[in-house]
């Protein structure tokens, strides 16, 4: 059975407000030890193809979101072909202020997957529950997790996707999963893989943590066996991202 390669991403949503800003902000990525994991940077639509030309070899650039279709007439959209001209290789798709602030349904979803895989490239689909289904319990929390898998299912390569397994309560909020919670929900996710689409894409595939992650709490998060790194937000935007990367064990 091959080890699964930890991934850790930085998500820096609509940020920095400046270009002037950018160029710190790659230095933060251009300073991580890219040997042991795989990295990505989220940058937004605006400074995807300046981020490419500014990192380093072995951090890749992966947008926060793609057009449901191709190039075309679809006003304010970024499509995968315009992507891959760049030498882009990875979507980011699924996440929850995409979920919450425009509406993005796990068909739409679905149909973008598809689409990213189709075309050659690779995709980070982020799921996870809110605070009430967290607060009734695993059982809730693991059905808002499995609608959200229920239509990519079928998608789900572990050499083609990465889930981040972000609970919408610990983003943004410094309040991060404890390692228990965490690795409890990752270990049910595959497990539901395991049964829903093969043993073998259960083993294989890797589930990132996302949700106030930080220099100090991802040693213990990292060293949990089914949590296979990060996709990081606010501390992607500080040094800080770099002794992240260092964390993973
Ligand atoms: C995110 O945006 O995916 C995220 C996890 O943000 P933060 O690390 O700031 O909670």
């Amino acid at each position: 059975l091959m080890a699964r390669r930890p991934i850790v991403g930085g998500n820096w949503k609509c940020n920095p407000e400046s270009m002037a800003k950018l160029d710190g902000l790659v230095e933060n990525m251009n300073a991580c030890d890219a040997s042991k994991c795989d990295i990505y940077v989220c940058p937004s639509p605006l400074h995807v193809a300046c981020v490419c030309s500014k990192v380093k070899a072995g951090i890749n650039v992966c947008p926060q979101n793609c057009n449901f279709k191709g190039c075309g007439a679809y006003t304010g959209e970024v499509a995968v072909e315009q992507m891959k001209d760049l030498k882009i290789e990875w979507v980011l798709i699924g996440h929850s202020e995409r979920r919450e602030y425009f509406q993005e349904s796990n068909d739409l979803l679905a149909e973008k997957m598809k689409l990213i895989l189709d075309s050659g490239m690779k995709c980070v689909y982020a799921i996870g529950e809110k605070l009430p289904e967290r607060e009734k319990g695993l059982e809730s929390t693991m059905a808002v997790c499995i609608e959200q898998l229920e239509k990519v299912k079928g998608l789900l390569d572990p050499a083609k996707v990465v889930i981040a397994y972000e609970p919408v309560w610990a983003i943004g909020t410094g309040v991060t999963a404890t390692a228990a919670q965490a690795q409890e929900t990752h270990a049910e996710i595959r497990k539901w893989i395991a049964k829903n689409v093969s043993e073998e894409c259960a083993a294989g595939i890797r589930i990132q943590y996302g949700g106030s992650a930080n220099a100090k709490n991802a040693p213990e998060l990292s060293a949990c066996p089914d949590i296979d790194g990060f996709l990081v937000g606010g501390a992607s935007l500080k040094p800080e991202f770099k002794d992240i990367v260092d964390a993973i064990s």
